[in-house]
């Protein structure tokens, strides 16, 4: 007869769920932290700010650092491959639903800027984020992360932003200067 070792012991916390907290959810103190350097500023703002008389056009511009891999504790490491495909299908999947609402005055929806990491690439997750961006919701460009452990050459730099460059224009997700030509 075998026994099951955990039979009978009291139930604890799941190691494994509390490594999945610390490595992808900041802490509380972590989120104070970032409020006390943000916080005084945008104070600082509303009282400072100048208010102008009659309509006012506002332009957004949000370009982030998309990166699926990310593990906020660690600028390193990257998160499995499984973990980047539910975060990439999650963002494609809820953008859309709390961005179709906010329209612009000409009826565009609010196009995000996907700085996607060139040395970070996998198919499907530039595939996924080609089709949420086909689909109206933003475009991607390029940034690129290297030199970090060892000084990049310039023909290893080149290759990668020419290769990720040209990955992205196959799937139409590039913006071009005055809509034509190649990309550069
Ligand atoms: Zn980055």
């Amino acid at each position: 007869m075998t026994e099951n070792p955990k039979r009978g012991a009291a139930p604890g916390p799941d190691p494994d769920a509390e490594a999945f907290s610390r490595r992808f959810k900041p802490s509380l103190l972590a989120k104070a932290a970032y409020a006390t350097r943000i916080v005084p500023r945008l104070g600082w703002h509303r009282i400072s700010r100048h208010i102008p008389a009659g309509p006012v056009h506002l332009i957004f511009a949000l370009a982030d650092h998309f990166e699926p891999a990310i593990i906020p504790t660690d600028g390193r490491d990257r998160a499995p491959a499984d973990e980047q495909e539910r975060r990439m299908e999650s963002w494609c999947r809820e953008y859309p639903r709390l961005a179709n609402e906010w329209r612009d005055s000409d009826g565009h929806s609010f196009q995000h800027t996907y700085f996607y990491p060139a040395e970070q690439y996998q198919k499907e997750l530039v595939d996924r984020l080609a089709e949420h961006c086909r689909e109206g919701w933003g475009e991607a460009a390029i940034h690129l992360h290297h030199g970090v452990d060892a000084p990049d050459t310039t023909d290893s730099t080149r290759r990668t932003l020419t290769a990720f460059r040209d990955s992205l224009e196959q799937r139409g997700c590039l913006s071009y200067l005055d809509g034509t030509g190649a990309a550069r």
